[in-house]
Protein backbone atom coordinates (compact mmCIF):
# COMPACT_ATOMS: atom_id res chain seq x y z
CA UNK A 1 0.00 0.00 0.00
CA UNK A 2 1.53 3.54 -1.03
CA UNK A 3 2.02 5.61 1.84
CA UNK A 4 -0.97 8.13 2.99
CA UNK A 5 0.33 11.93 1.00
CA UNK A 6 0.45 14.83 3.49
CA UNK A 7 -2.38 17.05 2.68
CA UNK A 8 -3.08 20.29 4.31
CA UNK A 9 -4.74 23.51 3.02
CA UNK A 10 -4.31 27.11 4.50
CA UNK A 11 -6.65 29.94 3.90
CA UNK A 12 -6.49 33.75 4.33
CA UNK A 13 -8.42 36.51 3.40
CA UNK A 14 -5.17 38.16 0.91
CA UNK A 15 -2.88 35.27 -1.02
CA UNK A 16 0.12 36.93 -2.79
CA UNK A 17 1.46 35.06 -5.09
CA UNK A 18 4.75 36.47 -5.93
CA UNK A 19 3.79 38.59 -8.80
CA UNK A 20 0.09 39.07 -7.65
CA UNK A 21 -2.75 39.59 -4.69
CA UNK A 22 -5.84 37.36 -4.66
CA UNK A 23 -8.62 37.36 -1.92
CA UNK A 24 -10.37 34.95 -0.20
CA UNK A 25 -8.13 32.33 -1.66
CA UNK A 26 -6.56 29.05 -0.44
CA UNK A 27 -3.27 26.73 -1.01
CA UNK A 28 -3.79 23.03 -1.27
CA UNK A 29 -0.18 22.21 0.51
CA UNK A 30 1.01 18.04 -0.53
CA UNK A 31 4.23 17.20 0.61
CA UNK A 32 5.57 20.36 1.25
CA UNK A 33 5.16 21.98 -1.94
CA UNK A 34 1.95 23.76 -3.41
CA UNK A 35 0.09 22.05 -5.01
CA UNK A 36 -2.83 24.51 -6.14
CA UNK A 37 -4.38 27.74 -5.13
CA UNK A 38 -8.12 27.57 -4.75
CA UNK A 39 -11.25 30.21 -3.92
CA UNK A 40 -12.26 29.75 -0.45
CA UNK A 41 -15.60 29.54 -1.41
CA UNK A 42 -14.99 26.32 -3.56
CA UNK A 43 -12.68 24.09 -1.51
CA UNK A 44 -11.46 21.19 -2.46
CA UNK A 45 -13.41 18.41 -1.18
CA UNK A 46 -12.39 16.29 2.04
CA UNK A 47 -9.74 18.67 3.01
CA UNK A 48 -10.18 20.82 5.97
CA UNK A 49 -8.94 24.80 5.25
CA UNK A 50 -6.63 26.12 8.21
CA UNK A 51 -7.53 29.58 8.24
CA UNK A 52 -5.09 32.47 8.74
CA UNK A 53 -5.60 36.07 10.05
CA UNK A 54 -3.83 38.26 7.31
CA UNK A 55 -1.78 38.37 4.33
CA UNK A 56 -0.08 34.75 3.29
CA UNK A 57 3.46 35.54 0.65
CA UNK A 58 6.14 33.38 -0.74
CA UNK A 59 8.56 32.97 2.65
CA UNK A 60 11.27 35.98 1.36
CA UNK A 61 14.10 35.46 -0.63
CA UNK A 62 17.40 37.16 0.54
CA UNK A 63 20.49 37.34 -1.99
CA UNK A 64 22.73 39.12 -0.18
CA UNK A 65 22.97 37.84 3.86
CA UNK A 66 26.55 38.46 5.15
CA UNK A 67 25.33 37.22 8.94
CA UNK A 68 22.51 37.35 11.40
CA UNK A 69 21.82 35.98 14.60
CA UNK A 70 24.78 37.53 15.71
CA UNK A 71 27.36 35.51 13.52
CA UNK A 72 28.98 36.76 10.86
CA UNK A 73 29.34 33.87 7.94
CA UNK A 74 33.26 35.06 7.39
CA UNK A 75 33.60 34.03 10.79
CA UNK A 76 31.95 30.99 11.16
CA UNK A 77 31.67 29.53 7.57
CA UNK A 78 30.82 25.88 9.08
CA UNK A 79 27.68 24.35 8.45
CA UNK A 80 26.32 24.92 11.67
CA UNK A 81 27.54 28.58 11.42
CA UNK A 82 25.26 28.98 8.03
CA UNK A 83 22.44 26.83 9.95
CA UNK A 84 22.01 29.76 12.87
CA UNK A 85 22.48 32.42 10.29
CA UNK A 86 19.47 30.96 8.00
CA UNK A 87 17.41 30.30 11.34
CA UNK A 88 17.77 33.86 12.66
CA UNK A 89 16.59 35.61 9.12
CA UNK A 90 13.68 32.50 9.01
CA UNK A 91 12.44 34.29 12.32
CA UNK A 92 12.25 37.09 10.31
CA UNK A 93 10.48 35.84 7.68
CA UNK A 94 13.46 34.67 5.27
CA UNK A 95 12.99 31.36 4.40
CA UNK A 96 15.57 31.16 1.46
CA UNK A 97 19.16 32.92 1.55
CA UNK A 98 22.34 33.26 0.09
CA UNK A 99 24.73 33.73 3.18
CA UNK A 100 27.10 36.05 1.58
CA UNK A 101 31.27 36.38 1.95
CA UNK A 102 32.50 39.34 1.83
CA UNK A 103 36.40 39.19 0.01
CA UNK A 104 36.92 35.82 1.01
CA UNK A 105 40.49 34.37 0.77
CA UNK A 106 40.67 31.05 -0.97
CA UNK A 107 41.21 28.99 2.62
CA UNK A 108 37.93 30.73 3.39
CA UNK A 109 35.88 30.22 0.39
CA UNK A 110 36.80 26.44 0.69
CA UNK A 111 35.43 26.16 3.93
CA UNK A 112 32.56 27.78 3.26
CA UNK A 113 31.91 26.04 -0.03
CA UNK A 114 32.06 22.42 2.70
CA UNK A 115 29.70 24.26 5.09
CA UNK A 116 27.27 25.51 2.28
CA UNK A 117 27.24 21.90 0.90
CA UNK A 118 27.06 20.32 4.26
CA UNK A 119 24.05 22.63 5.42
CA UNK A 120 21.66 22.49 2.30
CA UNK A 121 22.15 18.04 2.25
CA UNK A 122 19.58 17.30 3.64
CA UNK A 123 18.06 20.84 4.97
CA UNK A 124 14.95 19.63 4.65
CA UNK A 125 14.64 17.79 7.80
CA UNK A 126 15.56 21.31 9.74
CA UNK A 127 13.27 23.51 7.78
CA UNK A 128 15.69 25.67 6.49
CA UNK A 129 16.40 26.61 2.68
CA UNK A 130 19.75 27.75 1.41
CA UNK A 131 20.13 28.13 -1.72
CA UNK A 132 24.05 28.40 -2.32
CA UNK A 133 26.79 31.21 -1.58
CA UNK A 134 27.10 34.23 -2.57
CA UNK A 135 31.08 35.31 -2.82
CA UNK A 136 31.44 39.22 -3.01
CA UNK A 137 35.18 40.06 -4.30
CA UNK A 138 37.31 40.19 -3.74
CA UNK A 139 38.27 40.74 -7.37
CA UNK A 140 36.40 44.02 -7.15
CA UNK A 141 37.95 47.69 -7.35
CA UNK A 142 40.40 48.57 -5.14
CA UNK A 143 38.74 52.22 -5.98
CA UNK A 144 35.55 50.96 -4.25
CA UNK A 145 36.02 48.89 -1.28
CA UNK A 146 33.11 50.25 0.73
CA UNK A 147 33.97 48.24 4.08
CA UNK A 148 35.96 45.28 2.31
CA UNK A 149 39.61 45.11 3.62
CA UNK A 150 41.16 46.88 0.72
CA UNK A 151 44.10 44.79 1.49
CA UNK A 152 41.95 41.25 0.19
CA UNK A 153 41.56 43.50 -2.79
CA UNK A 154 42.79 41.43 -6.02
CA UNK A 155 42.97 39.52 -9.27
CA UNK A 156 41.19 37.31 -10.85
CA UNK A 157 43.92 34.11 -11.01
CA UNK A 158 43.56 30.89 -12.94
CA UNK A 159 43.10 28.78 -9.31
CA UNK A 160 40.39 31.46 -7.83
CA UNK A 161 38.44 30.71 -11.46
CA UNK A 162 39.01 26.79 -11.05
CA UNK A 163 37.37 27.22 -7.14
CA UNK A 164 34.57 29.20 -7.87
CA UNK A 165 33.98 26.55 -10.84
CA UNK A 166 34.12 24.05 -8.34
CA UNK A 167 31.53 25.33 -5.91
CA UNK A 168 28.36 22.84 -6.61
CA UNK A 169 26.23 23.03 -3.68
CA UNK A 170 23.07 25.29 -4.94
CA UNK A 171 23.09 28.41 -6.70
CA UNK A 172 26.90 30.59 -6.42
CA UNK A 173 26.18 34.60 -6.74
CA UNK A 174 29.49 36.18 -7.77
CA UNK A 175 30.01 39.99 -7.37
CA UNK A 176 33.08 41.31 -9.14
CA UNK A 177 34.05 44.25 -10.74
CA UNK A 178 34.01 43.71 -14.34
CA UNK A 179 37.31 46.20 -15.22
CA UNK A 180 39.36 43.96 -12.74
CA UNK A 181 38.56 40.39 -14.64
CA UNK A 182 38.57 39.55 -18.42
CA UNK A 183 35.52 39.52 -20.27
CA UNK A 184 36.91 35.68 -20.99
CA UNK A 185 36.77 35.29 -17.27
CA UNK A 186 33.21 36.06 -16.61
CA UNK A 187 32.32 34.03 -19.90
CA UNK A 188 33.87 30.87 -18.15
CA UNK A 189 32.23 31.62 -14.95
CA UNK A 190 28.44 32.08 -16.38
CA UNK A 191 28.90 28.80 -18.05
CA UNK A 192 30.16 27.10 -15.73
CA UNK A 193 26.70 28.04 -14.05
CA UNK A 194 27.49 31.27 -11.80
CA UNK A 195 25.30 33.67 -11.75
CA UNK A 196 27.69 37.07 -11.66
CA UNK A 197 26.95 40.60 -10.56
CA UNK A 198 29.29 43.77 -10.96
CA UNK A 199 29.82 45.30 -7.68
CA UNK A 200 32.46 47.61 -6.14
CA UNK A 201 32.96 48.77 -9.38
CA UNK A 202 34.25 52.07 -11.26
CA UNK A 203 33.38 50.11 -14.76
CA UNK A 204 32.41 52.53 -17.49
CA UNK A 205 29.46 51.87 -19.68
CA UNK A 206 31.30 50.25 -22.10
CA UNK A 207 32.70 47.55 -19.66
CA UNK A 208 29.49 46.93 -18.48
CA UNK A 209 28.01 46.05 -21.50
CA UNK A 210 31.29 43.95 -22.32
CA UNK A 211 30.76 41.68 -19.52
CA UNK A 212 26.63 41.57 -20.64
CA UNK A 213 27.35 39.88 -23.29
CA UNK A 214 29.48 37.25 -21.98
CA UNK A 215 26.85 36.45 -19.22
CA UNK A 216 26.94 39.45 -16.34
CA UNK A 217 23.12 39.08 -15.47
CA UNK A 218 23.04 42.20 -12.81
CA UNK A 219 23.99 44.51 -10.37
CA UNK A 220 24.65 44.33 -6.87
CA UNK A 221 23.58 46.62 -4.03
CA UNK A 222 22.75 49.47 -6.72
CA UNK A 223 24.41 52.56 -6.17
CA UNK A 224 26.66 51.86 -3.49
CA UNK A 225 30.49 51.15 -4.44
CA UNK A 226 29.83 51.81 -7.81
CA UNK A 227 30.46 55.14 -10.10
CA UNK A 228 27.67 56.90 -10.14
CA UNK A 229 25.44 58.50 -12.91
CA UNK A 230 26.52 61.37 -14.69
CA UNK A 231 25.65 63.46 -18.03
CA UNK A 232 28.73 62.40 -19.75
CA UNK A 233 29.76 59.53 -18.15
CA UNK A 234 27.07 57.21 -17.45
CA UNK A 235 29.22 55.06 -14.94
CA UNK A 236 28.12 51.71 -14.00
CA UNK A 237 24.48 53.36 -12.29
CA UNK A 238 23.85 54.68 -15.38
CA UNK A 239 24.65 51.39 -17.39
CA UNK A 240 22.35 49.27 -14.77
CA UNK A 241 19.74 51.80 -14.91
CA UNK A 242 19.53 51.91 -18.71
CA UNK A 243 19.89 48.08 -19.89
CA UNK A 244 16.75 46.48 -20.99
CA UNK A 245 16.82 43.16 -19.05
CA UNK A 246 19.72 43.11 -15.77
CA UNK A 247 18.21 42.79 -12.43
CA UNK A 248 19.56 44.90 -9.42
CA UNK A 249 19.58 44.44 -5.96
CA UNK A 250 19.34 47.21 -3.77
CA UNK A 251 19.46 48.09 0.66
CA UNK A 252 16.31 49.72 1.09
CA UNK A 253 17.26 50.86 4.94
CA UNK A 254 17.36 55.06 3.92
CA UNK A 255 20.83 54.87 4.20
CA UNK A 256 22.84 53.48 1.69
CA UNK A 257 19.75 54.72 -0.66
CA UNK A 258 18.10 58.13 -0.32
CA UNK A 259 14.33 57.10 -1.25
CA UNK A 260 14.60 59.78 -4.19
CA UNK A 261 17.44 57.89 -5.78
CA UNK A 262 15.31 54.66 -4.70
CA UNK A 263 12.35 56.18 -6.62
CA UNK A 264 14.58 56.42 -10.08
CA UNK A 265 16.09 53.34 -9.67
CA UNK A 266 12.37 51.40 -9.15
CA UNK A 267 10.86 54.23 -12.37
CA UNK A 268 13.98 52.34 -14.54
CA UNK A 269 13.83 49.49 -13.69
CA UNK A 270 10.59 47.98 -12.02
CA UNK A 271 9.66 45.29 -9.35
CA UNK A 272 10.76 42.43 -11.87
CA UNK A 273 14.20 43.60 -12.22
CA UNK A 274 15.06 45.72 -9.07
CA UNK A 275 14.84 43.71 -5.88
CA UNK A 276 15.51 43.76 -2.43
CA UNK A 277 18.45 42.42 -0.39
CA UNK A 278 18.96 42.98 3.48
CA UNK A 279 22.83 43.13 3.15
CA UNK A 280 22.35 41.69 6.88
CA UNK A 281 25.00 41.66 9.55
CA UNK A 282 25.49 39.57 12.81
CA UNK A 283 22.90 42.41 14.60
CA UNK A 284 19.87 41.60 12.39
CA UNK A 285 18.14 38.30 14.80
CA UNK A 286 20.51 38.71 17.30
CA UNK A 287 19.12 39.78 20.98
CA UNK A 288 21.65 42.06 21.31
CA UNK A 289 23.71 44.55 19.04
CA UNK A 290 27.46 43.82 19.58
CA UNK A 291 29.93 45.67 17.56
CA UNK A 292 32.26 42.75 14.94
CA UNK A 293 34.54 43.45 12.48
CA UNK A 294 35.59 42.52 8.98
CA UNK A 295 38.94 42.25 9.59
CA UNK A 296 39.43 45.75 10.05
CA UNK A 297 38.37 48.39 12.58
CA UNK A 298 35.21 47.84 14.54
CA UNK A 299 31.50 47.73 13.41
CA UNK A 300 28.98 49.32 14.84
CA UNK A 301 25.06 50.13 14.65
CA UNK A 302 23.52 52.95 14.00
CA UNK A 303 19.57 54.66 13.54
CA UNK A 304 16.94 53.04 14.75
CA UNK A 305 14.40 50.45 13.63
CA UNK A 306 13.75 49.77 10.72
CA UNK A 307 16.40 51.96 8.96
CA UNK A 308 19.37 50.47 11.12
CA UNK A 309 22.15 50.10 9.58
CA UNK A 310 25.93 49.52 9.68
CA UNK A 311 28.96 51.73 10.21
CA UNK A 312 32.82 51.60 10.50
CA UNK A 313 34.17 54.50 12.99
CA UNK A 314 34.74 56.28 9.63
CA UNK A 315 31.01 56.52 8.44
CA UNK A 316 31.91 54.09 5.77
CA UNK A 317 28.79 52.26 5.24
CA UNK A 318 29.14 48.55 6.42
CA UNK A 319 26.36 46.59 5.35
CA UNK A 320 22.44 46.95 7.16
CA UNK A 321 19.95 45.52 10.32
CA UNK A 322 17.63 45.18 7.86
CA UNK A 323 15.25 41.61 7.67
CA UNK A 324 13.36 41.19 4.48
CA UNK A 325 10.21 41.84 6.03
CA UNK A 326 11.67 45.29 7.07
CA UNK A 327 12.90 46.46 3.47
CA UNK A 328 9.81 45.63 2.28
CA UNK A 329 7.95 47.79 4.67
CA UNK A 330 10.55 50.86 4.15
CA UNK A 331 10.27 50.35 -0.07
CA UNK A 332 6.01 50.68 0.52
CA UNK A 333 6.12 53.78 3.23
CA UNK A 334 9.42 55.84 2.10
CA UNK A 335 9.87 55.18 -1.82
CA UNK A 336 6.50 55.03 -2.84
CA UNK A 337 6.31 51.44 -4.05
CA UNK A 338 2.95 49.70 -4.19
CA UNK A 339 2.48 46.40 -2.22
CA UNK A 340 2.19 44.15 -4.90
CA UNK A 341 5.26 45.69 -6.43
CA UNK A 342 7.37 45.68 -2.56
CA UNK A 343 6.58 42.00 -2.00
CA UNK A 344 7.63 41.19 -5.59
CA UNK A 345 10.75 42.77 -5.01
CA UNK A 346 11.40 40.26 -2.00
CA UNK A 347 9.95 36.99 -3.00
CA UNK A 348 9.90 36.44 -7.01
CA UNK A 349 12.16 39.06 -8.38
CA UNK A 350 15.18 37.72 -6.42
CA UNK A 351 14.21 34.00 -6.87
CA UNK A 352 13.96 34.95 -10.63
CA UNK A 353 17.74 36.69 -10.99
CA UNK A 354 19.07 33.52 -9.49
CA UNK A 355 17.22 31.41 -11.62
CA UNK A 356 15.17 29.57 -8.89
CA UNK A 357 11.52 30.76 -9.44
CA UNK A 358 10.12 27.73 -10.28
CA UNK A 359 10.92 26.45 -6.40
CA UNK A 360 10.88 29.60 -4.40
CA UNK A 361 9.70 33.06 -4.46
CA UNK A 362 6.30 32.40 -5.96
CA UNK A 363 3.15 29.89 -4.62
CA UNK A 364 2.34 28.41 -8.22
CA UNK A 365 1.67 24.58 -8.56
CA UNK A 366 5.41 22.77 -7.59
CA UNK A 367 6.68 25.40 -5.59
CA UNK A 368 7.67 25.00 -2.38
CA UNK A 369 5.25 25.55 0.56
CA UNK A 370 7.62 28.51 2.15
CA UNK A 371 5.17 31.26 3.66
CA UNK A 372 5.32 34.34 5.30
CA UNK A 373 2.15 35.74 7.51
CA UNK A 374 1.72 39.59 7.48
CA UNK A 375 -0.22 41.96 9.36
CA UNK A 376 -1.78 45.02 8.27
CA UNK A 377 1.84 46.74 9.07
CA UNK A 378 3.64 44.04 7.32
CA UNK A 379 5.25 43.04 10.34
CA UNK A 380 5.62 39.16 9.86
CA UNK A 381 3.04 36.89 12.07
CA UNK A 382 3.74 33.36 11.24
CA UNK A 383 6.09 31.51 9.39
CA UNK A 384 6.20 28.29 7.28
CA UNK A 385 8.99 26.36 5.57
CA UNK A 386 8.05 22.78 3.48
CA UNK A 387 4.43 23.17 4.69
CA UNK A 388 5.21 23.26 8.07
CA UNK A 389 5.04 26.03 10.73
CA UNK A 390 8.45 27.00 12.18
CA UNK A 391 7.78 30.32 14.03
ZN1 LIG B 1 29.22 45.21 -0.88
Amino acid sequence: MAAPTKVAALGAERVFDGRALHTDTGLLLREGHVAARFALSDPPPGVAVERVDGMLCPGFVDLQVNGGGGLLLNNDPSAEGVRSIARAHRALGTTSLLPTLVSPGRALLERAGRGVAEAIDGQEAQALSVLGLHVEGPHLSPARPGAHDPAAIRPLEPRDEALLCSLSAGSTLVTLAPEQVEPAQIETLCRAGLCVFAGHSEAAAEVVSRARAVGLRGFTHLYNAMSPLAGRAPGIVGAALSDPDAFAGIIADGAHVDWTSFRVAFAALGPSRLFLVSDAMPPVGAPAARPFDLGGPPIATRGEGDARHCVLPDGTLAGSCLSMAAAVRNAWRHAGVGLEAALQMATSTPARALGRDAEVGVLDAGARADLVLLDDALAVRGVWVGGARVD
